[in-house]
């Protein structure tokens, strides 16, 4: 028996999350589901969005699956998202991009992973307002040990890459190629122009790839040109590994090659803890709306049974989902050729079609529940 943390989220959080629940039951692994929440209505409940009662959950049950938390854009409190993964030191995003039959996309085979740092760069939270004293103190230190002029009236937001944390992020991102049959890892960085911070990124990388010369190939890409080649010929890359804003970015680029938000899944990997989101947001204009794809947060499940070993559920209730999606006739708006297809199904419509496909897979070893023969 499993024990995983449940964090529905909001916005379509918690329809995603139960629609994945039932369908991680239905593989038959024995889970315990503990359900903890994180987010705008707990804050206002007990003063904090993630409170320590959730963090301390997580880390005793070691692995969480979790739907989006939507934080305010531009003023408001801080992300929880970012916040559990600094807290937990999830260093290591994992999002797999893989194209699958059926989806219509602009592309089709792509099959690549993004490997994301997680803990620092400009999501590092490390922001100066404008006209606060502090940011004037530091425009005065600035001005003081470089000769850039930096206007009175700006705010800052520092961007910290540190060797520990890029070693160990480039180092994870080859473990991974190895761990997974890949052949390259493409180093993603804007090192022309940020000499020092991603400059240490990519020499740290270039350093970290030498030891595995002749098991993986090491290429390196600038994130613009990475961007242009990823629209025209994403399929010559392999696994990217990337700072933690071009990560999240390119992650949302990815997700578009393959068919969209609701199709990418994801993992936070740490020490200790590892927790399972989709990439996508809480999308709040279909909240509660029995509309958006659990498809992404699904896959996050399957990430989270491999991870648990769980294999052979992992790789039924994939297959289960990919038959779905190749049959094109469960599934949600998105995967329709037309948005406004009246033939779509709503998120639970789809999970129960699932589930139903995954009871015409045998766990290995038994003997089918129904059978063609
Ligand atoms: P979003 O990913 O929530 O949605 C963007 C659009 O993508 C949606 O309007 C919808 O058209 C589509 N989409 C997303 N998920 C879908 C799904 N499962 N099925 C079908 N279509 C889907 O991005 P956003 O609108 O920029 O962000 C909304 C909120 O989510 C913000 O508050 C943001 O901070 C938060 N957010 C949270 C996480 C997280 O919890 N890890 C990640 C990204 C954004």
């Amino acid at each position: 028996m499993h024990t995983v943390c449940v964090i529905p989220g909001d916005g379509i959080g918690p329809e995603l999350t139960e629609a994945t629940r039932r369908c991680v039951d239905a593989t038959g692994v024995a889970i315990r589901w503990e359900v903890v929440e994180a987010g705008e209505a707990v804050r206002q409940k007990t003063g904090s969005p993630l409170p320590e009662s959730v963090l301390a959950a997580i880390r005793r049950a070691k692995v969480a699956i979790k739907g989006p938390i939507t934080t305010p854009i531009g003023t408001g409190m801080r992300s929880v998202n970012v916040a559990l993964r600094h807290a937990l030191d999830l260093y290591a995003c994992v999002r797999p991009c893989r194209w699958m039959e059926g989806v219509s996309a602009p592309h089709r085979g792509v099959d690549l992973v993004i490997i994301r740092e997680n803990s620092e760069d400009l999501y590092a939270g490390i922001e100066f307002d404008d006209g606060a004293p502090e940011t004037q103190e530091l425009i005065g230190w600035l001005q003081a040990h470089q000769p850039k002029t930096i206007r009175p009236d700006s705010a800052i937001s520092i961007k910290p890459i540190s060797k520990t944390a890029s070693e160990r992020i480039v180092r994870y991102a080859f473990e991974y190629a190895v761990a997974h049959g890949r052949r390259t890892v493409t180093a993603i960085t804007k090192a022309n122009i940020m000499k020092f911070t991603d400059g240490l990124f990519l020499e740290t990388a270039r350093e970290v790839a030498k030891a595995y010369e002749g098991r993986i190939e090491f290429s390196e890409r600038l994130v613009d040109a990475l961007c242009m080649q990823l629209v025209q010929r994403p399929q010559q890359f392999d696994v990217l590994v990337l700072p933690n804003l071009y990560g999240d970015i390119v992650s949302d680029l990815c997700a578009g090659l393959i068919g969209g938000l609701g199709v990418a899944p994801g993992a936070n990997i740490g020490p200790d803890v590892a927790v399972f989101e989709p990439v996508h947001g809480s999308a709040p204009k279909y909240a509660g709306q029995n509309k958006a794809n659990p498809t992404a947060e699904i896959l996050s499940a399957v990430l989270m049974l491999r991870h648990l070993g769980e294999t052979d559920a992992a790789d039924r209730l994939e297959r289960a989902v990919r038959a779905v999606v190749l049959e094109g006739k469960q599934v949600t708006y998105d995967l329709k050729p037309r948005r406004d297809d009246p033939t779509a199904v709503g998120t639970s419509q789809m999970a129960d079609a699932i589930i139903t496909q995954l009871r015409g897979l045998s766990p290995k070893g038994t003997v089918p529940a129904t059978s063609s023969s």
